[in-house]
């Protein structure tokens, strides 16, 4: 089998801004080579058997010599796999993707290149400035802060006459003499410079000064590189086009302690309103294995008058077997489809079932009341769910009909490292912490351990309903808000309501 090498531009930073074409690559790699400024969110889609391979160079510390990455590239593409090498923005534009392409040329490796957006484009968009613009500049030149050869210094003269927007990368450690050149060879010690950190990230920062003072603003605030180095009067701008810094949750680190494979809404949302989301897994869920049981039910279902739904858990593990089993849905057409919470009843209509009632209370107690008028002798009740749910329900349902319980999942523990949170709480970065169930919160506390719940007094809980609220304070610890509606939207309602107060 013959390998094949794509050379991808992972874009430069949010990892939304790579192409269609460079994720497929992704997707489809049997390895990849990444380094630090591909965003490793861009990892989680690569196949579950990838190699993944990190090469990260921080300018002084090299991972590994470019000679080594290039064998490394080589040597998997021989061996027949499909190689993506990842690399931040686009590989042509100071990323050493040239030397690579002849590389693999030499070595007969076949391979293609796609491009990404540079962030000495994208970079600068984020932070609010346009490249070009025709008030203010009508070229733009993009130049390496770093030579290959440091005695080879850059055509400075010809950089000072020039009238298009200048763009440094890999300038950091260079800022003090890009600035004095540039004044030295004409260019005025009052055009602006805008130093863009981390650009695209959800930690992106932004120091405005002119060249005669931006080195000393930027030692003040202590911003390192990555940085991309913005000189000329498009720098302006930023102020009005600065979209990005100024969305909704622009700064906040908020964390989602839900099960990963039931994170994704609530995470999409707050990356998408600029906030940090950081994924604390506290639970994780179990189908329960060769359930022959819930096969039995299945194979039975006409039987039943009602089926009672408590998670989207339950809906998509009952439904997914009953399309493994072929069963029809229309054998279910005399049940009465109940479904505890919104968020239930919207899993039951994604998949093109109306639940006939869905209680507007998540508590046992109420759910009890509104059916037991209803129910007679003759009634036999299916309920799916979770092996550790309340029993309540279950004993007093069956005081009036027949009950048949399957457990057909269990929540445990989930993968959340305890270092990785302690640390964060101890630098008091977090800003809302959320919980969207009873479930996330014991086994929160359960990971930190009780000697540091503590800790938590210095950030907002957030919770997504009572009987979450219950658990919280159970704890000793103060609910800052809770949601209105107890869904996942509810929650983002009060973190935005109170980021907007502010
Ligand atoms: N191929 C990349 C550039 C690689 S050189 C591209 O097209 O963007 C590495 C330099 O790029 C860094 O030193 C920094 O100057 C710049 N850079 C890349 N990503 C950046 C980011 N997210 N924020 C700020 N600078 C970035």
């Amino acid at each position: 089998m013959k390998g094949k090498v794509y050379l991808v531009g992972a874009g430069p930073g949010d990892y939304k801004l790579i192409t269609v074409k460079g994720l497929e690559c992704i997707r489809n790699s049997d390895v990849v080579i990444y380094d630090r400024l591909a965003n490793d969110k861009l990892l989680d889609e690569c196949k579950n058997k990838c190699e993944l391979i990190y090469v990260g160079k921080e300018s002084s510390n090299h991972t590994l010599s470019q000679d080594k990455i290039n064998q490394l590239i080589v040597s998997k593409a021989k061996e027949g796999k499909v190689v993506t090498r990842l690399k931040g923005g686009d590989p042509y534009v100071f990323g050493r993707g040239g030397e690579e392409g002849e590389y693999l040329l030499e070595q007969e490796v076949d391979f293609e290149v796609v491009p990404g957006i540079t962030s000495a484009i994208g970079g600068l968009c984020y932070a609010g400035i346009p490249i070009t613009h025709r008030d203010y500049a009508s070229s733009f030149h993009v130049i390496t802060g770093h030579l290959k050869d440091e005695e080879k210094e850059l055509n400075w003269k010809g950089l000072s006459s020039v009238d298009g927007t200048l763009v440094f990368l890999m300038g950091m450690s260079n800022l003090k003499s890009i600035c004095e050149n540039l004044i030295k060879e004409g260019k005025d010690k009052n055009t602006p410079v805008a130093i863009i950190n981390w650009a695209t990230r959800y930690n992106q920062k932004v120091v405005v000064g002119n060249l005669g003072n931006i080195k000393e603003k930027a030692t003040k605030e202590d911003i390192k590189s990555p940085s991309l180095i913005v000189v000329g009067e498009v720098v302006r701008l930023r102020d009005k086009l600065n979209f990005f810094e100024n969305k909704i949750l622009f700064g906040k680190n908020i964390v989602v302690t839900r099960a990963r494979s039931q994170s994704s809404t609530l995470v999409d949302k707050i990356s998408e309103l600029g906030g940090n989301c950081i994924e604390f897994p506290t639970i994780k869920i179990n189908e329960t294995k060769d359930n022959k049981e819930l096969e039995r039910e299945i194979e039975d279902i006409e039987k039943y008058t009602y089926i009672v739904f408590t998670s989207q858990n339950s809906v998509q593990i009952f439904l997914d077997k009953m399309i493994k089993m072929q069963k029809d849905f229309r054998s279910m057409n005399k049940c009465k489809i109940i479904a505890v919470g919104p968020s239930t009843a919207k899993s039951l209509r994604d998949r093109g079932i109306v639940p006939d009632f869905v209680p507007n209370k998540y508590i046992p107690e109420y759910i009890l009341e509104s059916l037991k008028g209803e129910l007679n002798e003759n009634d036999n009740i299916l309920i799916p769910r979770a092996s550790e749910a309340r029993d309540y329900l279950i004993e007093n349902l069956s005081k009036i009909c027949n009950i048949k319980e399957i457990k057909i999942y269990e929540t445990i523990l989930g993968e959340g490292k305890k270092e990785q949170i302690i640390k964060l709480l101890d630098q008091k970065i977090i800003n809302y912490i959320t919980f969207t169930s009873s479930s996330t919160v014991k086994n929160f506390i359960s990971i930190i351990g009780k000697e540091n719940i503590d800790k938590l007094k210095n950030t907002k809980l957030i919770s997504i309903g009572p009987v979450t609220s219950k658990t919280i304070t159970e704890f000793g610890l103060n609910i800052y808000r809770e949601a209105k509606n107890y869904t996942i939207d509810g929650i983002l309602e009060q973190i935005i309501e109170d980021s907007r107060r502010k």
